[in-house]
């Protein structure tokens, strides 16, 4: 199964959330069974990486965005914890500092978009600007509704400039949301993460779909494609959400670069020596291993 043909929102076309289930595993039947396939998508993921770091043409942004609980950090730790922590980074998007709020939205989300060669992943974004923004109404609709376009022409100029962008909306349930805030309260060690806000904002829950379904709609694009990741399942979440990462860099064309010395010469200059027991390294490697 193509995750990318099936999660995939068309421009134009709102995601109806309420009739898309959270609870879907496709054809898989539990984790033990896909666990094989997300292990081999995430190994993908790491080696891609490494080309994308050595071709250091093109780079890939990943935008996380979801309700409380649905697993944006989860997706982090399980799917992009084994790539390079030298050319990835993860940055986390809070309410907007005194500095940060005194520019355009754009402009920390700008400052921290991958150069050429990295991968950066998103824990929320410029997104919220149309989202928590417009559910409580921190500027007027005349200002949050011209975003879409604000934002459309950004992934473009950061598309244009070799950066492929990808969008997830993980979608969980208000029950499972319910369960997940309790297993919270359930276990001390996470006491920490729980806000009284994660309540309160359960109470808007229609308001941020439809803010969702509609910026999913306006924003979606060939260049930067929105998916709703059925979220329920967290292995199933973590299987659709590496299979799409990997098949993506895995298409980007990336290549390594030719060597930049004649590899013969200085096998010739430098190692034959070696290998023959003259002076030199192999000289040096024998007296190391006397001391040692
Ligand atoms: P968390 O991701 O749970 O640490 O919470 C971060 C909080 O910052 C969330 O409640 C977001 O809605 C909020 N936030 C992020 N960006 C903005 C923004 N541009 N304006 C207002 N609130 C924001
Ligand atoms: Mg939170």
């Amino acid at each position: 199964m193509d995750y990318r043909k099936k999660f995939a929102v068309e421009r134009g076309e709102k995601p109806r959330l309420s009739k898309i289930d959270a609870s879907y595993t496709g054809k898989h039947e539990s984790h033990e069974k896909a666990l094989p396939e997300i292990q081999a998508h995430v190994e993908s993921m790491d080696k891609l990486q490494y080309l994308l770091y050595a071709d250091g043409n093109k780079s890939l942004l990943v935008v996380l965005q979801a309700l409380d609980a649905a697993g944006k950090d989860g997706v982090i730790r399980h799917l992009f914890s084994g790539m390079n922590p030298q050319g990835t980074s993860v940055f986390g998007f809070k309410q907007p500092s005194r500095d940060e709020a005194a520019h355009d939205f754009l402009w920390r989300a700008h400052l921290r978009t991958p150069g050429k060669g990295e991968v950066v992943v998103f824990n929320r974004s410029y997104y919220e600007d149309v989202l928590v923004v417009r559910v409580h109404k921190l500027v007027p609709e005349s200002v949050w509704s011209k975003r879409y376009d604000l934002i459309n022409d950004f992934e473009q100029m950061l598309s244009q400039n070799g950066t492929t962008i990808l969008k997830f909306y993980l979608h969980i349930s208000p029950e499972e949301q319910l369960a997940r805030f309790k297993q919270r309260l359930d276990d001390p060690s996470r006491h920490w993460k729980i806000s009284e806000s994660d309540y309160s904002e359960r109470e808007l829950w229609p308001q941020y779909v439809e803010a969702y379904e509609d910026a999913m709609a306006a924003t979606s694009s060939k260049q930067a494609p929105w998916y709703v990741i059925p979220s329920n399942h967290k292995w199933f979440r973590n299987l659709a959400i590496s299979q799409i990462v990997s098949d993506t860099i895995n298409e980007m064309g990336l290549k390594l670069p030719p060597a930049r010395v004649d590899i013969a010469e200085i096998r010739r200059k430098y190692h034959a020596a070696a290998a023959e027991g003259k002076p030199g390294e192999g000289h040096r490697a024998k007296k190391n291993a006397k001391v040692g």
